[in-house]
């Protein structure tokens, strides 16, 4: 019997939670276990779905997974399977809270970015510019740079924003201001980026957890 994701490769291991067979293509052992790419990916939903600590408080976080199968398309590089994993995650976040998505043709075919951003300046930009997009991300315009200005922009403008796509909004968001953000603008969600970070690119993960503590208290 050959696999079903491979038919080229011979069965090799078989999951340990449902018993499907698998080949060494698709079989990546985590901490000596073998899964499944299904089971492998309700493990992560279950381990993440444990109420974590954010400074002496117990908090509870929802993450949608988006996972691409690495030995489906061996010529693809890192950038192409973070970019495929990413427009999987999209696609579970529009399913509702804590699911997960395999990257596939039919995600493919909605056209990457499925993510469009948009960055607002005095006035709210044309927000039918992409059709194809599945989320809108407003984003703090600045002439300089594109994205991670860390400044906000004017969230009153989003007031005449008709809601047609689920939208993040980014841009200055931090611990201090979260709150206001969400009851203000009440976005689908929220992109921490620059707001969270104590240098450029490093995630501070006091800053995060404060930032949860605050969400959770509202
Ligand atoms: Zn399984
Ligand atoms: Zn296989």
């Amino acid at each position: 019997m050959n696999c079903a994701n491979h038919p080229q490769s011979p069965i090799a291991a078989y999951c340990r939670t449902c018993g499907k067979p698998l080949c060494t293509n698709c079989t990546r052992p985590v901490m000596g276990v073998i899964y499944c790419e299904n089971c492998l990916a309700e493990r992560v939903g279950e381990v993440v779905a444990q109420p974590l600590d954010a400074i002496g408080r117990e908090t509870i976080v929802t993450t949608s997974i988006g996972i691409v199968v690495v030995g489906r398309s061996p010529e693809a590089s890192a950038e192409d399977l973070l970019r495929d994993a990413d427009a999987a995650m999209y696609k579970a976040k529009e399913r509702g809270r804590s699911r997960y998505e395999f990257f596939d043709d039919a995600i493919r075919d909605l056209g990457i970015p499925v993510i469009k951003t948009l960055r607002v300046a005095e006035t709210l930009p044309d927000t039918h510019a992409a059709p194809n997009a599945a989320w809108l991300l407003f984003d703090t315009y600045d002439e300089r740079r594109a994205g991670g200005t860390g400044r906000r922009f004017d969230w009153s403008l989003l007031a005449t924003y008709e809601r047609s796509k689920l939208f993040f909004l980014s841009g200055g968001i931090d611990p201090d201001n979260v709150v206001a953000a969400i009851s203000l603008v009440r976005p689908d969600a929220i992109d921490l980026s620059s707001g969270v970070e104590s240098a450029p690119g490093v995630k501070d993960h006091d800053k995060i957890a404060r930032l949860f503590e605050r969400v959770r208290r509202e």
